[in-house]
């Protein structure tokens, strides 16, 4: 109960408010006892017409020299005079202390201070003034001695007193711990709720989220843990739509191989090459399929291993298009690179470009229609009318005369499994992650992948690498990279 951050806040305002309660009963019953002994020292001075006395000594000799007679005469005054027993609420001997004008002590009746000694500044302060033909001419410093016992009267007063304060001391504490756990409750429930809400989250339950209430502070880290239990929430959805889509995708192969077999094995279909060859093919799909998702896990896990090195980008160009010259030609289409005479080489991995490039080819081939064009374009980003102009990057362009991509398409292209005409892309072969991919492989190069298309005009797919400071180091070795 005690390690309870409730508790432990209302006892250290109950405690806070009983010590200065307390501090403050020890100050006042201290200035108390002062102020009663100086008053009663000055009503002794005035009872005895001190002052007056003192002046006249003054103004008949105008020297303080001989000024203990006056003192003398006082002290003769009887038991009603000053000295142990005397009068008043107070019983002690009064110390009396004579300076001249300039705090020099001319009489004292305090045992040990000669008349040597000066009146140091807080005597000063609490001396009265002696004055004779409008001049201070002394100054008498009155006070009880410190260990004076006081009178009933006064002692019953201090009673009363220290009575009162340690009564309020009381209620103040009282107050102070309920006004604590007020405060520590207002303060604590909400972290209460937050530590409820992260068990449930740590428990499964990924919709849970905690109330924001309370101080900024704790209202920040509810807020804060809201965020993160709803990107767990996104991830998780995430995770479940990729297995399912990978399910998917994975199903389509698998039953058109299970479906050939079972005709083959019921002599529906003849036990032909043909035949064998179709599931075959569909076999290499699949292994595609395990072979780009591999590929996109890891290069969205940041795990991709890059070579990077100074590289020219215009010899990746020229080579991914010899690359696809072949299929060009069998297709009709005009396959043209334009690469800027003076390109800087490109900080990248020569292998992952081309990687990603050849996909890009790949679909600009696959759905540009006989007797169209591709172009690929290497040019300097602040040159070009690339969509992501930097000083320091090259943008590399792939424009093709197919159908273009429908507006409402265009931001999902790069989205895993995503095709516009999903059987006929998976009829050519494609996974649905060529695009995923190639994104990766440019982010994981610092560059941005992009896309501006409109139906009926063709399709311009774009990314961007970062220059490099040196020259070229290395030269594209493996073009024919799987795309
Ligand atoms: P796939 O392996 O199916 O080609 P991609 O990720 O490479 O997968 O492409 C995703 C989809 O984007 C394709 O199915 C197609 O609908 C569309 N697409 C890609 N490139 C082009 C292009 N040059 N012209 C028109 N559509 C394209």
């Amino acid at each position: 109960m005690i390690r309870r951050l409730w508790v432990q806040l209302a006892l250290a305002f109950a405690l806070v408010t009983t010590l200065s309660i307390m501090a403050t009963a020890l100050l006042a019953n201290t200035q108390a006892r002062a102020d009663f002994r100086a008053f009663l020292a000055q009503s002794q001075v005035q009872q005895f017409n001190l002052i007056p006395r003192l002046a006249e000594y003054y103004a008949t000799h105008r020297r303080w020299d001989g000024v203990e007679t006056v003192f003398a005469d006082i002290r003769g005054m009887g038991p009603r005079g000053i000295g142990p027993g005397g009068p008043g609420m107070m019983r002690g001997p009064l110390e009396l202390i004579l300076a001249d004008a300039s705090g020099q002590v001319v009489y004292s009746n305090v045992s040990g201070s000669g008349s040597t000694a000066r009146l140091n500044r807080g005597d000063m302060q609490r001396a009265m003034p002696v004055i004779v033909d409008d001049a201070t001419v002394g100054y008498l410093v009155a006070r009880m001695q410190r260990e004076t016992a006081l009178s009933i009267a006064a002692q019953r007063f201090l009673d009363q007193l220290n009575q009162t304060l340690i009564q309020a001391g009381m209620i103040a504490g009282a107050l102070g711990l309920i006004l604590g756990i007020v405060i520590a409750r207002g303060l604590t429930a909400p972290l209460d709720r937050l530590a409820h809400a992260a068990r449930r989250l740590a428990s499964g339950d990924l919709t849970q989220r905690a109330p924001v209430a309370g101080p900024v502070e704790v209202a920040s880290a509810a807020e804060a843990f809201n965020t993160m239990a709803a990107s767990l929430e996104a991830a998780e959805q995430a995770r479940r739509r990729l297995l399912a889509d990978i399910a998917h995708e994975l199903r389509t192969p698998l039953s058109v191989i299970q479906g050939n077999l079972r005709a083959l094995l019921d002599d529906v279909f003849p036990l032909e090459k043909d035949e064998i060859a179709t599931i075959y093919d569909e076999t290499l799909l699949l292994s595609r399929l395990v072979a780009d998702l591999r590929e996109l896990t890891l290069a969205e896990a940041g795990q991709l291993h890059l070579n990077r090195s100074a590289v020219d980008v215009t010899a990746i160009v020229a080579q991914s298009a010899t690359l696809f010259t072949a299929q060009a030609v069998e297709k009709q289409i005009t396959l043209q690179t334009e690469c800027d005479p003076d390109l800087p080489p490109a900080l990248a991995d020569a292998d992952r470009v081309a990687q990603a490039l050849n996909n890009l080819l790949s679909n600009a081939l696959r759905y540009t229609p006989a007797g169209g064009t591709v172009r690929i374009v290497a040019t300097c980003a602040r040159r070009s009318v690339c969509p992501a102009p930097d000083a320091d990057m090259i943008c590399i362009r792939v424009i093709d005369t197919g159908p273009g991509i429908a507006p409402d398409d265009l931001p999902h292209v790069f989205d895993r499994f995503w095709r516009a005409d999903r059987g006929r892309a998976r009829a050519q072969g494609g996974t649905g992650l060529g695009l995923a991919i190639a994104r990766q492989l440019v982010l994981a190069h610092g560059g941005v992948m992009g896309v501006e298309s409109e139906p009926g005009k063709g399709a311009c797919f774009w990314f961007t690498l970062p220059v490099a400071r040196e020259p070229v180091t290395s030269q594209p070795l493996d073009a024919s990279y799987s795309w």
